[in-house]
């Protein structure tokens, strides 16, 4: 057995995310899920809907499965793929990008991340990341060998503080990585936010990677892609991916988009990671993204509503709750009913309520651990009537575990 720490645990995230036994393959999104299984509970835990996308893209897909699109796509992704890819981007946000050398088409937007902070970061560079944030990106600076600096986001609404921004910036700062709307707080940043990264980002001459997984799922508010304000674009890599806009989050189809330059390097490391993704998937994931606009606006229309019926049944249950403008996660503070350890209540609420749901802490570096202590992450994008039971299971949550 290899003694700790291993690379991709360098960030005290790293061994966060990971579940307490010790066991090493299982992350907290792993481990309660297997508790929310075990326990037949209501999962709102890990991120994916318990609906499918449409049927149409599912034919599609398994017609390429029964058809002849079986072996090896090119590397970067079929050309028609890449082509929807860069029309979307044209129709929403007014971005051209070339499809022959502005996007490559990876394994989910994980392998996008992944790709791309080992395509450019060498071991001692320094990556900002937001703080809650997203596990990967802990995990894969680790990897890199990049040291993980950290702004934090604080509630209620999550937008980053401009001091602490300007402050986490360095003369070794070679990236940083934004993930807008962001999971797991819900936050859709600011304009003059996006704005000032972009400022900084030039002004120390390093890259921005944009997570916009949730680009379709916000409420009211537009979502704006950093690589649309000036000057941004040169140095930003865009990721996209299937999972959260079409529902197939189990399809493992993502895309990275950006500058020649960036793509091709994104390009290389990907072909040492996966070397292609998904043929089957990749026809239909085009033709899911030539949707009308009006698809996307009621799946963003829909969600909202389940966003407000969840917060209104977490309300109820005496929680403090901040209430989302994109994503599919709400966050909840469960402090006003006695408990003091999220992550500890995590543990226990499959069993002893059956509603499972994840602890901001694990998204943290010890000092964010401790500020996010007591808040916990649900998924919204179940059934109303799943949601509705559980608001109800939650609402008896102090009685049947004592605080
Ligand atoms: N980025 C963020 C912020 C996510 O929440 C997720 C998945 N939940 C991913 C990336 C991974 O996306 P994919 O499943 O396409 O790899
Ligand atoms: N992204 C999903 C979430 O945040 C989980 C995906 C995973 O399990 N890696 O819940």
């Amino acid at each position: 057995m290899p003694s700790y720490p291993f690379p991709w645990q360098r960030t005290a995230a790293g061994a966060n995310l990971l579940s307490s036994t010790g066991d090493l393959s299982v992350t907290i999104f792993e481990e309660i899920t297997a508790l929310a299984t075990k326990h037949s509970a209501i999962n709102l835990g890990q991120g994916f809907p318990d609906t499918d996308g449409p049927h149409l893209f599912k034919e599609q897909a398994a017609e390429g499965v029964a058809g002849s699109l079986n072996q090896y796509a090119p590397g970067g992704g079929i050309l028609v793929l890449r082509e929807a890819i860069a029309k979307h981007q044209q129709r929403f946000y007014g971005l051209s990008v070339n499809p022959e050398t502005e996007v490559v088409v990876t394994t989910g937007a994980t392998e996008a991340i992944a790709a791309s902070i080992l395509a450019f970061i060498q071991p001692g560079d320094e990556v900002i990341t937001f703080e809650p944030f997203y596990d990967s990106y802990g995990a894969t600076i680790g990897l890199a060998g990049g040291i993980h600096r950290t702004v934090p986001l604080n509630a209620p609404d999550f937008q980053p503080d401009i001091a602490d921004l300007r402050a986490a910036f360095s003369t070794r700062t070679k990236m940083i990585v934004l993930n807008n709307p962001h999971n797991p707080t819900g936050a859709v940043f600011e304009r003059a936010v996006l704005e000032e990264i972009v400022y900084l980002a030039t002004k120390h001459d390093c890259l921005i990677l944009s997570d916009e997984v949730y680009e379709h799922l916000t409420f009211g508010v537009p979502h704006i892609p950093i690589a649309t304000i000036p000057g941004a674009w040169e140095r930003t890599l865009t990721l996209s991916s299937v999972g959260k806009t079409f529902s197939f989050t189990g399809w493992k189809v993502g895309w990275a988009m950006g500058p020649a330059p960036l793509i091709a390097a994104v390009r290389t490391v990907k072909q040492f990671l996966s070397y292609s993704s998904g043929t089957a998937f990749q026809p239909a994931v085009a033709a899911a993204l030539d949707s009308p606009t009006e698809f996307f606006d009621a799946f963003a229309r829909d969600l909202g509503h389940r966003s407000t019926v969840l917060a209104a049944g977490l309300e109820s249950a005496g929680m403090t709750v901040y209430r989302p403008r994109g994503t599919y996660f709400v966050v909840a503070d469960v402090a006003p009913l006695g408990f003091t350890d999220a992550l500890d209540l995590a543990r226990r609420m499959p069993k002893s309520i059956g509603v499972a749901g994840i602890p901001l802490s694990v998204f943290c570096h010890a000092e964010g651990a401790q500020r996010t202590k007591t808040l916990m992450r649900f998924a919204f994008c179940k059934k109303l009537e799943v949601l509705t039971e559980a608001a109800e299971r939650l609402s008896h949550l102090s009685t049947k575990i004592g605080s």
